[in-house]
């Protein structure tokens, strides 16, 4: 492994993980990080999450072979903007946000002479902040690599290498592609609960108390993914404007379809469907993806 010294810049949920998930596969890298908030960095020093903590970012990054962005996806470039003129001239530059081309796009600005291949894992929790990290976020979970043409392949392989190590498996993507899959696999399904949580807590006839009481119906699982962090959220739907769009047209459709068949009493139309969504929960956990137990098997 050639990437022996990296700095992590954001040391929340996703950097805090990669922290500790390198010091647990890679013992022999040099971690270095960087945040911008003050109390994290006292409190990412305090519990290890990085090797050192460093006071400002080209600090961070001055002897880094693979510098991983690990900030909201509106920051990045604001992030790669401080530290573009310490890297060396060999440094990879990745990230972990969660959509893709605005990424690619605002990184390749800011640092137009680096190696610059914007990655995604898709692992993650509703927490966030420097206590949230886990060393196996990434264990036995996708990551994506949106490289653009051209991009060097041997820096493509070591990053490949890299996340492989820490127990991910990769795939390569077009970044369109990987922000139009996301949109359907994520980001919708986040509008969604925030959608409903939000009409929950603001009808009229039913009292909070009452939602809260019989959460279990279905709602509570709902509440799991719109306690996500709001910043985050903000800047993936922002950032993935398009793809999300998109796909919110599908869906409104696909609602208008069901809201008719429950009006006119078309029970074929809602059973078809159940019948098929049931199917894909199935494929899910046979795909290892996530577990049949109750509660979708999270502990309590
Ligand atoms: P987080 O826990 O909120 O951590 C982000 C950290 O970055 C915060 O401490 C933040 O400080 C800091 N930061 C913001 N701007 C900065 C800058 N310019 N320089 C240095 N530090 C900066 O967020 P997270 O959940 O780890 O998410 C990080 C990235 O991972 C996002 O791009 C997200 O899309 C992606 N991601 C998240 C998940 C998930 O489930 N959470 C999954 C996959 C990918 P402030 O609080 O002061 O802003």
């Amino acid at each position: 492994m050639s990437l022996n010294n990296i700095a992590i810049i954001g040391l929340g949920l996703l950097g805090g993980s990669l922290g500790l998930a390198i010091k647990e596969h890679l013992p022999a890298a040099k971690t270095v990080g960087f945040d911008r908030d003050t109390d994290v960095r006292r409190r990412a020093a305090e519990i290890g999450l990085v090797g050192t903590v460093m006071e400002t970012a080209s600090e961070a990054v001055a002897d880094a072979d693979l510098v991983i962005l690990c900030v909201p996806v509106g920051a990045m470039a604001a992030a790669a903007t401080e530290l573009a003129g310490s890297l060396k001239p060999s440094a990879i530059v990745s990230d972990v946000g969660s959509s893709k081309a605005s990424v690619g796009k605002a990184l390749a600005e800011a640092l137009p002479s680096a190696t610059v291949i914007p990655a995604h894992p898709v692992a993650g929790t509703e927490r966030s902040g420097p206590d949230a990290g886990f060393a196996s976020l990434f264990d036995g979970r996708w990551c994506i690599l949106t490289p653009s043409d051209g991009t060097d392949e041997t820096a493509v392989a070591e990053l490949r290498t890299f996340w492989e190590t820490l127990g991910s498996t990769v795939e390569i993507m077009d970044a369109e592609h990987h922000d139009l899959v996301l949109a359907v696999t994520s980001h919708i399904p986040h509008l969604i609960a925030y959608t409903i949580v939000g009409t929950a807590s603001d009808l009229e006839d039913v009292t909070q108390g009452e939602v809260i009481k019989y959460s279990a119906g279905g709602f509570r699982d709902f509440t799991r993914i719109a306690a996500s962090d709001p910043t985050m959220w903000r800047d993936v739907f922002l950032s993935n404007r398009e793809a999300v769009l998109e796909v919110l047209g599908r869906f409104s459709e696909d609602l208008t379809v069901l809201q008719r068949a429950i009006r006119s009493g078309d029970g074929d139309t809602l059973f078809d469907l159940f019948t098929r969504t049931r199917d894909i929960r199935r494929s899910i956990i046979d795909m290892g993806q996530d577990d049949a137990a109750p509660d979708f098997g999270r502990e309590h």
